[in-house]
This record gives C-alpha cells, structure tokens and sequence, in this order.
C-alpha cells in the first residue's frame, strides 16, 4: 500500500533549489499576518511568540504602519544620503529627544552593520583622543553582535566564527557578569566594550547591575567606550525603552535595529557628541541607510513604542508572562529547568532538546525561537494581550508533558 503525502509547495522546492542554504525551515510556508498570528499556505493559524526575531513589535497589519507605508511610498523612496530629505532627520530627532546620553544618530540597514560603524567610530575616537595603539575591543562570553567580519569577531561562538577566520584581530573576551575579572580584561588598550544588557542568541543571561556598572566605571577609568548592543533587547523589549536604563549608566553608544521599522530594514548607532565629533564627513557611509520609507515607518513604531503607555502596557504584560512561566516551571519541574531574561524576552532552560519543542510548536500552532541546544526562547510582538499568553502557556504545557 502506498501512502499518499501532500506536495512540496512549490516555494519550498525553490527555496531547497535556489537559495544559498543558510537555514533550516520548517515544512510549511507563511503568507499573511494579523495580529499577533501568521497564517500559512494551507490557512493554519501561528501564534507568533518569535516576531521576526524581536522585530515585529507591533505584530503585523498594523494600519498605521500600512498607511504610513504607502504614503512616503507614493511620496519617495531613496535618494541616497547625497540629499537632505524630511523622514530621517525627523526620527533622529525623536530618538535623541528621548535619549539624554546621545546626542547623534547614524542610521544604517542592519544589526550587524550597525556594530560595524559603532567599532569604526570607536576606533576612530581613540585614534583622535590616545594613539592607534588603543585598539584592543573588549565582548563577553555568550554574546552574538552579528555575521559581518568585525561584528562576528566581537561575537563568541566558536563555531559561527571558526570557518571564517582569520577574523579581526585585537579582540579581547572577558566572562560575563565576572565583575571581580573585569579588571584584567579592562586596560589601558582598550578603545571600547561592547555589551548587550540582556543576551539574546547567547542564553538570555541579564547582565548584573553590579556588573555593568563595574562596566563602566572602568571605561570611564580607561577613556574606553561603552558600547551597548540593544539590537534585540531593546525598544521596549525588556519593559523599558532602552535594556541599559534600569542599571543607571550611560553608554557612550547604542546600537540598536530589529524593532524600529517593525520589518522594514533599518539599524541605527546613537552616539555621545564627544565620539560623534571626532568622525568627519567622508569617514563612514552607506547608500541606503536612513532612507526616507524606512525612517518615515520607523517614526510610526518609535512613536507607538516609546509612549508610557505602551511601556507601561509590555511591564504589565510582562509580569502576566512571568507568572505563567513560573507556573510552567512549577508543573514541569523535570522539564523546565531555569527561567531566563527579562520583560518579553524570556528564555526557558529545558532538560531536552529546545529544537524539538520548536518542532512540536509547528504543530502545535505556535511560534517559539531557540538560543543554543535547550533554551526555548520567547520574543512575542510587544502588543500582546494576557489572553495570548493564555494559549501560549496551555500550549507549551503540552509540548512540555
Ligand atoms: N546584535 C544582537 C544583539 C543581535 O541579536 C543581532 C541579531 O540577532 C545582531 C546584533 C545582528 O543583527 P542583524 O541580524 O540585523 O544583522
């Protein structure tokens, strides 16, 4: 007897022909989004507890963001950062508004890239203000900065680095939340530190207050600046607008992309006026970055995020999941091991494979992320409501027993 399966979409088949292999996917192919659900071809429902890895924030189809979309699409897209245009200088002026540490902002299209300009300037700065032996860059254990050169050198995995090196040199790493160990990593050579407050690909560890404020108080004893990576737990993510603010310390600069045009590619660096002033005209460039359809959607989501409202809204939210992931925890003590991370990004340590709870969530209708062999990670748009995290928890109570 034979058995009969259903075919191989034919976006499947083009994606397994025609597209580097960069990724596994899972068999099913998504065509719209509501919401805080996607829906795939065969019109089954998603919860969406990964986002577009912390990016969708504001879930998808919002209409303001549509509107807003087709308006400067209509209006126009690039022109390339040789002009003045409206939308761009607008959100900067927003984001700095907000943000008393900064005072400049240099957009760019991408995490990574965005730790690719922050690297550069800091290297930059100390040229200006010591020598060009000032050089070394100090990362953490567990950390993830991105896949270009200079941010994967900063970046620790071993075997996400190891086919490409040589990578950049003059990389330091120190352990995370090791305060008593930062005074080796941290000396005269240093040009800068780079952090991300809560870890994402790395485990979701949350770096100490202790910790970072040891941080930077040895930056500032060697003129080396503090760089935080909030490319994934900022932006509201963490219950706060930046992942830096509840520790009390300045960076000297802040990366930050994922969220900002809730899908549309942007990243951003901003800066301290006193790394800014030393990067001249012609240092540091890109065509796209910061172009006016991108910054005008983003205007729409910074708005919508940094209200204290809707910070307010991802706490209260946020206090509702913890309690349904200690519950979780409670019911599953063989299972659940550890919770991890803070506000929506959470990470449960599972006894067993993270991978295969991912699987089962296919299933199961539900979205969930991984970071590392047994973390199931949880980055749900930031809109959403107690009753979504309802049907996340009974769901994931299943795929636990
Ligand atoms: N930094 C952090 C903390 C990230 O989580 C990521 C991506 O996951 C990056 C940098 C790289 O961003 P992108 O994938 O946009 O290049």
């Amino acid at each position: 007897m034979t058995t009969l399966s259903a075919p191989v979409h034919p976006a499947i088949a083009n994606e397994q022909q025609y597209i580097l292999q960069t990724y596994p996917r899972p068999d099913f192919v998504l065509e719209r989004g509501e919401g805080v659900y996607l829906y795939d071809t065969a019109g089954r429902q998603y919860l969406d507890f990964v986002a577009g890895i912390a990016v969708n924030g504001l879930g998808y189809g919002d209409p303001a963001l549509v509107q807003a979309m087709y308006t400067q699409a209509t209006r126009l897209v690039h022109v390339s950062n040789l002009y003045h245009t409206i939308p761009g200088s607008e959100l900067a002026q927003r984001l700095i508004a907000d943000a008393p540490a900064f005072q400049r902002v240099f957009f760019c299209n991408s995490g990574t890239e965005a730790v690719e300009g922050a690297i550069k300037f800091a290297r930059k700065f100390a040229r200006t203000h010591h020598n060009a032996e000032k050089k070394t860059i100090v990362a953490f254990d567990g950390s993830f900065h991105g896949r270009t050169i200079g941010a994967l050198s900063v970046t620790a995995r071993e075997t996400l680095r190891q086919p490409f090196e040589p990578l950049m040199p003059h990389v330091r790493f120190a352990t995370f939340n090791d305060t008593a160990g930062l005074a080796d990593a941290i000396t005269a050579d240093v040009c800068a530190v780079i952090i991300e407050p809560v870890q994402g690909e790395g485990g979701l560890r949350v770096a100490s207050t202790e910790f970072l404020q040891h941080l930077r108080m040895l930056c500032d004893h060697h003129d080396a600046l503090l760089i935080t990576d909030e490319i994934q737990c900022g932006l509201g993510r963490t219950g706060t607008l930046w992942a830096h603010e509840p520790y009390g310390i300045r960076p000297d600069m802040l990366t930050i992309a994922k969220p900002l045009a809730n899908g549309l590619p942007i990243g951003a660096i901003l800066l301290h006026e006193r790394v800014a002033t030393t990067i001249q005209v012609g240092d540091h460039g890109t065509t796209f970055g910061g172009g006016p359809l991108v910054t005008a959607v983003a205007q729409v989501v910074y708005d919508r995020i940094s209200h204290p409202a809707f910070l307010q809204h991802i706490r209260e939210v946020s206090t509702y999941l913890d309690a349904a992931l200690v519950d979780l925890m409670q019911r599953h003590p063989e299972r659940v091991l550890e919770l991890r991370g803070r506000g929506l990004m959470r990470g449960l340590r599972i006894n067993g494979s993270a991978a295969a709870i991912r699987a089962a969530g296919h299933q199961a209708g539900l979205l969930v992320a991984t970071a590392g062999e047994d973390i199931v990670r949880l980055l749900p748009p930031l809109i959403i409501e107690p009753a979504h995290v309802d049907e996340a928890s009974a769901k994931l109570d299943q795929l636990l027993a």
